[in-house]
């Protein structure tokens, strides 16, 4: 059992107030919340060994190299990685997927084929389209049913020996839905395609192990795991990660340069260029611990209880319907009132303290799929309580009378 109010505690932002009410904050799905241990980890680095890493002999930079290292292991280790060196830092999982859609550019030939499905952010959508207009590859797309699960019988029909890579999400950040990853990825390696899985929704509450899923490349990012924004990770299988040239040039992914050629460096280094977000790095480290503090399996279960209340308390108001109703979901809920705008339930609750999400999620393919401009979205996380619950259908109400 998790000690909610012990949990709350951790997070100073949850005792402010909003338009004169306390904050309810029901937007996990898009940035979660900070506790003070990560807070508390930026500014000791700020205040205390603030330093270039890799080059520098002085024991700052030591200091600032080995805390950076040392959280490059924590989520190893989170991830159930074989190597160090296949976790990658990133800016976040957009850039995750554009350095491995900008290295596919030289692996893919005309006529190859790549496939998508119809669930995902806009993030793992374009960087593929992009890839696709550079290399000729014909994107393919795996069709969603009304419940918002994959449909895993046309995926069967349109993976074959032309498949070079296929990219689904995890979790879908509009609907929630839980995606069979497993029986995806097992598939296309039947086919020897490789498979890279957006973790950026699943990650805060669903402990991927990489090497069980036998996953190619699982990309995440830190700012949805209680972490700092502007960071993330790109595991990649070693071999995988070998055969795609580097993302960027610069200083720290280098063997020999000279004016005639450059030589690369090893994993990771060479997916690393520049000066990288060294704090937010070890910050997320501090993150992956604290959420391993709480337990992975605790919070899955405590945040399906508030799921499964949320669903029931919300469906009580009339017009009110659910979008993504896949038993495998985790705790997000996509809804919209018959005859009103998201954007101005939002907008009122908003005015009650409460923050939700509104509009396509990023997830456009989605909201044309059930011919609506958007949703309202509402998202929880372990901090989260029945009582905010409460609030919130009472602001869905209160809106749903001033709006009628
Ligand atoms: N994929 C999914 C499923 C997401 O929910 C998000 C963030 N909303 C992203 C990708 C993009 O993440 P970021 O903006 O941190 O790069």
């Amino acid at each position: 059992m998790l000690d909610i109010a012990k949990i709350r505690a951790d997070f100073p932002i949850l005792s402010r107030k909003v338009n004169g009410h306390p904050l309810v904050y029901f937007d996990n799905a898009a940035t979660s919340q900070t506790p003070t241990q990560v807070i508390d980890c930026i500014v000791n680095y700020y205040q205390h060994y603030n330093a270039n890493i890799h080059r520098g002999v002085h024991t700052l930079s030591q200091e600032a190299t080995d805390a950076y290292e040392y959280a490059r292991d924590v989520i190893c280790r989170h991830f159930n990685a074989k190597h160090r060196e296949e976790i990658i830092f990133t800016s976040g999982t957009t850039h995750g997927i554009n350095l491995v859609a900008n290295g596919y550019v030289s692996l893919l030939n005309k006529g190859d084929e790549v496939i998508v499905s119809a669930l995902e952010h806009h993030s793992n959508i374009v960087p593929w389209q992009m890839l696709c207009e550079k290399t000729g590859a014909k994107l393919k797309v795996i069709p969603m049913t009304d419940a918002g699960e994959l449909d895993y019988a046309a995926y069967k029909n349109l993976v074959s020996e032309n498949t070079k890579l296929v990219f689904v999400n995890h979790v879908s950040n509009a609907l929630g839905t839980i995606n069979p990853i497993k029986e995806i990825i097992e598939l296309a390696h039947t086919y020897n395609a490789e498979v890279l899985i957006d973790g950026a929704q699943a990650a805060p509450h669903i402990q991927a192990d990489v090497q069980a899923l036998d996953v190619d490349y699982y990309v995440v990012s830190a700012h949805k795991m209680c972490g700092p924004t502007g960071v993330g990770v790109l595991y990649g299988k070693k071999a995988s990660l070998e055969k795609l040239p580097p993302y960027q040039g610069g200083g720290e992914m280098i063997d020999q340069v000279t004016f005639e050629k450059t030589t690369y460096a090893g994993l990771p280094h060479k997916f690393e260029a520049g000066t990288p977000n060294i704090c937010g790095g070890i910050a997320f480290g501090r993150a992956i611990e604290y959420l391993h503090e709480i337990g992975f399996d605790e919070i899955a279960q405590y945040e399906d209880e508030l799921l499964q209340y949320a669903t029931q308390e919300l469906l009580k108001i009339e017009g009110l319907k659910i979008y993504g109703t896949a038993p495998e979901k985790t705790a997000v809920i996509s809804f919209n009132i018959e005859g009103l705008h998201p954007y101005d339930i939002g907008t009122i609750v908003d005015k009650l303290g409460i923050a939700v999400r509104t509009g396509h999620h990023c997830a456009q393919p989605i909201m044309d799929y059930y011919k609506i401009p958007g949703t309202v979205r509402a998202s929880f996380s372990f901090y989260n309580t029945k009582e905010e619950i409460d609030d919130l259908v009472k602001a869905v109400k209160r809106a749903k009378i001033m709006l009628a």
